[in-house]
């Protein structure tokens, strides 16, 4: 089955506003996906649909063949970092990822979960409260949260916004690995220069319409 295949989606909010008009696309086994456009595209909204988390207007979205609506669970092969309440700050690091971790059903071994910690890269402070960390830091925790189990599907909204240089380029590494073993990633960014770097094929959004779609030499070569 297809990772993701998005077909027709619209959102026009409550307010009247359409957010994204009719989106299309897929994405494959083993690519990293960029959707990329700037603020106000349409990127977050049509990421809150493909997770179920906001009801599309029009379209649907499937994910591994099975139709995504709000509340349907996608949670045990798919994985999401995306604004939201995702950490609980009284826990410690390492106290959320394991409470999480038994709220997906994903598969807990050992060596998965030294493989996020290992992204994280909090060092001792994964012993510590997460309230106690700098935005970075939560924001590293709830990327590899959303890595648990490695799930055959990663979704993530803007991950490097809020990293240092350093760790922009870490996260650049991650991803790429992640999608060869055959998993895929679909990530948001506003910035063409890291679509390039980190992923496979790009699709462009601006005004809540796809512009245009393709491998990213493609897109490269284009100007
Ligand atoms: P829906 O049409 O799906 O019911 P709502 O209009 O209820 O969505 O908005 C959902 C949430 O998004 C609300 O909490 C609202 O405050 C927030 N929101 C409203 N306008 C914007 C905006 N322009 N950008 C981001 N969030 C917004
Ligand atoms: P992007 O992720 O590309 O920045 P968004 O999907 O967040 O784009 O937002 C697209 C447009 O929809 C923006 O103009 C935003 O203000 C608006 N928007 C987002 N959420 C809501 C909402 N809940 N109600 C009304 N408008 C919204």
């Amino acid at each position: 089955e297809v990772p993701l295949v998005v077909d027709n989606l619209g959102k026009t909010y409550r307010n009247g506003f359409r957010a994204v008009r009719s989106v299309s696309f897929r994405v494959e086994p083993g690519q990293v996906l960029g959707l990329l456009g700037p603020n106000g595209a349409g990127k977050t909204t049509t990421l809150r649909m493909v997770l179920g988390l906001i009801n599309p207007t029009r379209g649907t979205a499937r994910v591994f063949g099975r139709r995504i609506t709000p509340g349907a669970s996608v949670l045990t092969r798919v994985g999401a970092f995306i604004e939201g309440p995702g950490l609980l700050p009284q826990l410690s690091g390492a106290d959320n990822l394991r409470l999480f971790w038994q709220a997906t059903g994903r598969p807990a071994d050992q060596a998965a979960l030294d493989e996020v910690v290992r992204i994280a890269d909090l060092g001792p402070a994964l012993d510590r409260k997460v309230g106690s960390y700098s935005q970075g830091m939560r924001q590293r925790l709830a990327i590899a949260q959303a890595m648990l189990g490695l799930p055959d599907l990663l979704i993530l909204d803007e991950p490097t916004n809020g990293l240092d240089p350093p760790q922009i380029r870490r996260m650049r590494e991650v991803l790429r690995a992640y999608a060869q073993d055959g998993r895929t990633v679909l990530v948001s960014s506003h910035l063409l220069a890291e679509v390039e770097q980190t992923c496979t094929d790009v699709v462009v959004m601006n005004r809540g319409a796809v512009i245009s779609a393709g491998p990213v030499h493609e897109l490269v070569a284009a100007g």
